[in-house]
């Protein structure tokens, strides 16, 4: 088998979204996705991508991972390299799983669990609409309602108990929220004002309020704070029995993190927005978390995801895969979660997984009760929807052998 094309599609109206198919000359498809810098993505893709894999056998997974990894400079983190090439990895598994006729995590040595837990991190539907980045101080980001379904930004900063009652209802038992932010917009994440602290802590105290004891509450913090004000926030909030904390600092700097978990014992969790195997081990190694994330669109594919997720195993700590991505993300994240034992929980976006992923795609795993269940279908299971193609804000770019 061989790879005869490399197509890539951007949507004007998910901006940050890039698509992708891998064609072969046996006619399966791979497909895949990234999101953030979607346009620089792509380019490197046909310009640097497409010439190493081309006329490649697409089931030489391991090979081809070594030619594209072999960059001369931005093979490490969650480069542009690092991210384009995710991107192809994941969709290889995919046309490795359709040519054995297998799920990708029946390939991957078959499941370890027939479902995965998912909690809901609580954007709301226009959160990735309009934008090609994340903007803190866009309004949908910051909990504008626009009068769709699922509005959980909105909802969580305004109305805790019904958000909390309709989570519920759905057999979700986790939710994530992060009502600092805007302060952290104001103040460029240097200090909070004591009526800001106050009102995000209300959020919390609401929260835990109507969900109960039992219920886990995780709190966003993005990268957005000063170690200092991080830690006011984190005592400020501790008595609402936080589940974890996360990227409560940019983890940028070794230190910072070392003195943050040097002044708390609260769980601290991060790891999405860093790529490859020996990224996190360097973040293993400092012995500052106490749950990671990894984004498989970010961190290397599903092969590379696959190896961190094993390399946390030998330091004894769980992993969340990411989502608040897309729709191809979720699944590569789901696969994964299946396969893998150490796997806490599979993020989750109900205002996305309901919404708009049901306008990309078909055959998205199935979520019942608040956790993800899988479907028999070969590879990841996912189909672009018949009308995907048709779309007039569709941009097509085409690299051919
Ligand atoms: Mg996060």
């Amino acid at each position: 088998m061989k790879i005869l094309e490399i197509r890539t599609y951007r949507l004007d109206e998910f901006p940050a979204m890039l698509f992708l198919e891998l064609q072969t000359d046996s006619g399966i498809v791979g497909i895949s996705e990234n999101c953030i810098g979607a346009v620089t993505i792509e380019a490197f893709i046909h310009e640097s991508i497409a010439p190493r894999l081309l006329g490649q056998d697409p089931t030489n997974i391991s090979l081809i991972n070594e030619k594209l990894r072999n960059d001369f400079i931005g093979y490490s983190g969650s480069s542009i390299s690092v991210r384009a090439h995710s991107s192809i990895d994941i969709a290889l598994w995919d046309i490795f799983g359709k040519t054995l006729e297998l799920p990708v995590y029946r390939a991957l040595g078959g499941p370890v669990r027939e479902s995965i837990e998912t909690y809901n991190t609580c954007a709301g539907p226009g959160y990735a609409r309009v934008s090609s980045n994340i903007e803190r101080d866009r309004a949908s980001q910051l909990g504008t309602n626009l009068g769709d379904s699922f509005e959980d930004l909105n909802m969580f900063l305004y109305d805790q108990s019904r958000l909390v009652n309709e989570l519920g209802e759905m057999g979700f038992r986790a939710l994530k929220v992060w009502p600092f932010d805007q302060a952290a917009v104001d103040s460029g994440g240097r200090f909070i004002e004591p009526e800001a602290l106050a009102a995000g802590v209300q959020v919390i105290k609401n929260i835990r309020a109507a969900a109960g004891p039992e219920f886990k509450i995780m709190l966003e913090m993005h990268s957005l704070w000063s170690t200092s004000v991080a830690l006011n926030i984190i005592n400020a909030t501790k008595e609402f029995d936080i589940y974890w904390y996360e990227d409560a600092i940019r983890i940028e700097s070794s230190k910072a993190l070392q003195q943050l978990r040097a002044k708390t014992d609260a769980d601290l969790t991060f790891g999405e927005t860093i790529g490859t195997k020996f990224e996190y081990q360097k973040l293993l190694d400092l012995k500052v978390i106490d749950h990671l994330m990894v984004d498989p669109l970010w961190a290397g594919g599903i092969s590379e995801s696959r190896k961190i997720i094993d390399l946390a195993h030998t330091y004894g700590i769980l992993v969340s895969p990411h989502d608040c991505t897309g729709p191809i993300g979720l699944t590569a994240g789901f696969n994964l979660s299946l396969t893998n034992p150490n796997i806490e929980y599979q993020e989750f976006v109900r205002a996305y997984y309901f919404g708009w992923y049901q306008e990309i795609v078909d055959g998205l795993p199935e979520f019942r009760d608040g956790k993800l269940y899988p479907n028999e279908e070969p590879g990841l299971g996912l189909k672009f929807k018949s009308n995907f193609f048709n779309r007039s804000d569709l941009r097509v770019m085409i690299s051919k052998l």
